[in-house]
């Protein structure tokens, strides 16, 4: 079984990277940092911050590996949490990229009638 807090990752020497789905941003973490900043009891099992790069608004997820393993540190209600972000993130991305569209058609109109 995998670990759930910092403390009982770095004992059991397992790594641990962060993902965001959305930018695509990746990396390692730094558990020797989390542990001394937040003690050794944080749990990192369902712990799904939201991105901080740049105005992304995804949520970042944990991956724990294990030799040639890695499985999300997530429970299956971490999932469903990370699940209805992502509807929800879509959904906005989707309203963002029409209004944006109907805004610059209306501009190309405006300046079309201008002219004329
Ligand atoms: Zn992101």
């Amino acid at each position: 079984m995998t670990p759930k807090t910092v403390g009982g990752l770095i004992e059991g020497g397992v790594r641990v990277t962060r993902s965001c789905q959305w930018c695509r941003d990746f990396g390692e973490v730094d558990l020797q940092r989390i542990a001394r900043e937040r003690g050794v009891g944080y749990p990192m099992l369902d712990h799904l911050p939201l991105c901080t790069n740049g105005d992304c608004k995804g949520m970042i997820r944990f991956q724990a590996h294990r030799g040639m393993r890695a499985e999300w540190l997530m429970t299956p209600e971490g999932q469903a949490k990370f699940q209805t972000h992502s509807d929800w993130l879509f959904q906005t991305k989707t309203i963002e990229t029409r209004r944006s569209a109907l805004k610059q058609r209306r501009a190309a109109a405006t300046q079309i009638d201008g002219r004329t």
